[in-house]
């Protein structure tokens, strides 16, 4: 079953699109299928990643009205393993088309269930609101990502997302997770950065992603030539920081087995053996010499 990552948060221009793409792109060059879903009228994910506007073309506004089947409403890209369900700025109507409509925040969860088991990560690119259309990506999703500038107030900026969060883990999707907090345009040499960094990592923890993704011309060139930084230019920064935010994010994903050591796994098959190999690392070695 594949994991879907929510990249969301209602301030404009934070760098979601950016995110969804590079992020994206960037699991697919891990070799892990990967779908891209465009759930925002600007469908910018859409042209960013080279397809052209075609009103005809199945999008995301046809998986949410329940008219087609999702299964040919996928594209692909120009990158291996990575496909697209690209969005057209008829999605706008859909916000006001499903609000007398029944299950209106399950359709894309519904949309997407059997997508599920043919990707291994399915990222959706939120538009700049807790619209309907958020609202449908939050209850579709396992964990929301959320990239932020490091600002002052940047706290108090997302706090209507957190509580938007809550709120939808109390009713619609319980299981709902934050993957993560990514810091975007980052700019490390300034003092103002250091601080909002230390006051995210107070408040969020290990939930603040340790990559960071710097201003990077790159990152905002390669749209205009409908590709990921990755095939625009591999060796940029802002290629190089999303292919680090790709594996931080698997590396999450993977059950706490497949993150040990190869060896340690083998010993922890034996019945009894399991906690016993973690407890052994953490002793100190005349503790080891009194127990062997
Ligand atoms: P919206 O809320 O309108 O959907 P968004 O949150 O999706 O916006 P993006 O479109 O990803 O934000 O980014 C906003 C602008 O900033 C774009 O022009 C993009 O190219 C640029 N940008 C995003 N991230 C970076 C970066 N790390 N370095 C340089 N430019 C960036
Ligand atoms: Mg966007």
């Amino acid at each position: 079953m594949g994991r879907v990552i929510a990249v969301a948060n209602q301030k404009g221009g934070v760098g979601k699109t950016t995110t969804a793409i590079n992020l994206a792109a960037s699991l697919a060059a891990a070799e892990v299928n990967t779908l891209l879903i465009d759930c925002d009228p600007q469908s910018n994910a859409t042209s960013g990643l080279g397809l052209v506007k075609d009103p005809d073309r199945i999008n995301t506004y046809h998986l949410l009205m329940a008219a087609a089947n999702p299964d040919d409403a996928v594209q692909p890209t120009g990158v291996d393993q990575l496909w697209i369900v690209p969005a057209h700025k008829n999605l706008i109507g859909a916000n006001i088309e499903l609000v007398e409509a029944e299950g209106r925040e399950f359709r894309l969860r519904d949309a997407i269930s059997t997508l599920r088991e043919r990707f291994q990560f399915i990222v959706l690119d939120c538009p700049p609101a807790l619209d309907l259309l958020t609202l449908n990506a939050l209850v579709a999703a396992d964990a929301v990502l959320i990239p932020m500038q490091a600002e002052y107030f940047a706290l108090e900026g997302i706090s209507e997302l957190l509580d938007t969060v809550e709120r939808i883990r109390s009713g619609l999707n319980p299981s709902l997770e934050i993957e993560g907090v990514v810091l975007t345009m980052f700019d490390e040499r300034t003092n103002l950065a250091q601080q909002v960094t230390a006051e995210l990592k107070r408040f969020f923890g290990p939930k603040l992603c340790a990559t960071t993704i710097p201003r990077n011309i790159r990152l905002a060139e390669a749209p205009s030539h409908g590709k990921p930084a990755l095939v625009y230019d591999i060796r940029s920064k802002g290629a190089e920081s999303y292919i680090r935010l790709a594996k931080e994010i698997i590396a999450r994903s993977l059950p706490v087995a497949e993150e040990a050591a190869p060896a340690e796994v083998a010993v922890a098959e034996e019945p009894g053996r399991t906690e016993m190999v973690g407890q052994e690392e953490e002793k100190p070695a005349e503790e080891l010499d009194k127990s062997a």
